[in-house]
């Protein structure tokens, strides 16, 4: 986004209306907070999010599985994540105005206002930031939305919209582990819709109440299951290799680290570049109890800097708790690590169970309990340990937006001022990728060469074709939807096949074949 523009969302808003990208959800009933819908260019943008999120993280790997869950499941699943008792914010409401609030939010909106970016997870201060009147004792509010399933509205029927797509991973590993017949360290992938009655929905799509997810979890051995294979544990001490191939003998910080960059791979290919956010790593007061670290990527959107997505180490709590909640195991067997252990002798096992003891001690857990677990390690089985980069579509596509607006003042020949509007999109995510413009409407030779040309592309990608204006308008047209090349056909197309391609950002032209410009195309669009 151009410096002029970093302030305010409103001409990017403004955009995204006029062009088909973002819409308020039930505009013409006056709309819904939180509630947002994706119009033409949108949905398209939307998928190739979504799409190109799958393709590195699933397709483009051995090791990792993917699921498609229901949104609405046993509600005892979210008992056993946490997610009934604690998912809550601390509400407030103005005594004044009765505006209701966030309590850890007055800060950023006081920043806000002030059009200042905001420190992170700054105190919050009790005055009401809208009109200064006090404000009442904060109270925690569960964000997840109620559901009745069946005819009968009883509370023993009562379900929940899931807050998160995590959980159903968890809940299906069992399945998933022994159908995909994959074993630890390995992943399981899902996207889609997520639910929170958010307090505020705020700052456009950044926190809306109906919004979708692309989460990973990615399990690993613990710790003591790697030494007894490796004889070691590698950490970041070790400086590992984190761009080569991944290693058995990785310990879980390792891990951790591997998938905050290969995170930051992503967004890279998606089309924000490494300069424009930084990786907050949470202060261990910050962290949940479970956690082990957690690292949220910020990303500087106009109303300050703010979390695009969180990659956690959470330990095996979640497996652990629906083993609790569900009665069922979650444990995995795991043959080479019992091979492994039956090479260690008596004296061996006895002077690792003490290690380990010593170890969960000073962490504030149980001797016994780590006995058992260790007693579980040399019979080769463990409930995995995991790491999560969890990260939202909207904020994303968002994100993407916001880096790739620009107003660009540009001079012609003859002195005279201009401004295009354009979307520098990554072609890898642009909605459209080709515009087709036969040069001369009425021309049959063109328009039959050009539908020919479009037909052809449109079994690849998306396509626009567009006979209307002047073909300066039509160029403008395409730059703000964010079309990366646009195909002129002309008289000379004619003559010798070849046609003008005119990129984007650069706004050169080259002439170019059919096949010249697919392996161009193909090149830019591969990950
Ligand atoms: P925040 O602190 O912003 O509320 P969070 O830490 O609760 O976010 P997580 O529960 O870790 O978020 O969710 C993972 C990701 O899902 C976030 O990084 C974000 O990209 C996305 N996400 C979470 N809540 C929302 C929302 N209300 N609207 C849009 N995206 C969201």
């Amino acid at each position: 986004m151009a410096e002029e523009n970093k302030s305010s969302l409103d001409p990017l808003a403004a955009l995204c209306k006029r062009r088909g990208f973002i819409y308020h959800s039930s505009e013409i009933y006056g709309g819904m907070p939180g509630f947002w819908d994706y119009g033409p260019l949108g949905c398209e943008l939307k998928q190739n999010v979504k799409q190109a999120w799958w393709q590195f993280t699933v397709r483009g790997r051995e090791d990792v599985a993917g699921l498609d869950a229901t949104i609405i499941m046993h509600p005892r699943i979210w008992k056993a994540s946490g997610h009934l008792d604690t998912f809550a914010d601390p509400m407030t409401m103005c005594k004044e105005c009765k505006k209701l609030m966030r309590a850890d939010q007055i800060a950023d909106i006081l920043a806000e206002q002030k059009k200042k970016p905001v420190p992170h997870n700054p105190e919050g201060t009790l005055s009401c930031p809208y009109c200064g009147g006090e404000m009442t004792e904060p109270k925690p509010f569960n964000l997840m939305f109620k559901t009745v399933v069946g005819p009968i509205d009883d509370p023993s029927n009562v379900a929940y919209l899931r807050p998160e797509t995590a959980q159903a991973i968890f809940a299906q590993f069992q399945n998933v582990t022994s159908t995909s017949r994959m074993a630890v360290p390995y992943g399981i992938a899902q996207m889609g819709k997520s639910f929170r009655n958010e307090v505020t929905p705020r700052n456009y799509t950044f926190r809306s109440r109906e919004f979708e997810q692309m989460e990973l979890e990615f399990f690993i051995r613990p710790d003591e299951a790697v030494e007894i294979l490796h004889g070691r544990v590698v950490t970041l001490a070790d400086n590992p290799d984190l761009n080569g191939p991944v290693q058995d003998d990785w310990g879980w910080e390792v891990w951790h680290k591997y998938w905050v960059e290969q995170r930051k791979k992503f967004l890279n290919a998606v089309g924000l570049p490494t300069e424009h956010f930084v990786e907050y790593w949470q202060k261990p007061d910050e962290l949940a109890h479970y956690a082990r670290a957690c690292v949220d990527i910020e990303y500087d959107f106009p109303f300050g800097r703010q979390e695009l997505e969180g990659i956690a180490a959470r330990s095996d709590f979640d497996l652990s708790q629906h083993q609790k909640w569900s009665g069922e195991s979650q444990m995995v067997f795991d043959d080479p690590l019992k091979q492994a252990a039956k090479k260690m002798d008596e004296n061996a096992k006895a002077a690792f169970i003490e290690k380990v003891q010593a170890d969960w001690v000073r962490r504030g857990k149980d001797v016994e309990a780590a006995r058992k677990f260790c007693l579980n390690l040399f019979d080769g089985k463990y409930i995995p340990h995991v790491i999560e980069p969890s990260a939202g579509v909207d904020r994303l596509m968002l994100a993407l937006l916001c880096e790739a607006y620009e107003e660009q003042k540009l001079v012609d020949e003859k002195g005279k001022e201009d401004i295009r509007t354009v979307l520098h999109f990554s072609p890898k995510v642009a909605p459209i990728k080709v515009a087709i413009f036969p040069l001369i409407k009425k021309d049959p030779d063109q328009d039959r060469i050009a539908r020919e040309i479009f037909t052809k592309l449109q079994k690849k990608v998306n396509v626009m074709w567009d006979v209307s204006g002047a073909i300066g308008r039509r160029y403008r047209r395409q730059d703000e939807a964010g079309t990366p090349w646009c195909i002129t056909i002309d008289a000379q197309t004619v003559a010798d096949g070849t046609f003008t391609v005119r990129e984007r950002d650069s706004m050169q032209q080259k002439r170019m074949t059919y096949p010249e410009f697919l392996a161009m195309m193909y090149d830019a669009l591969e990950f």
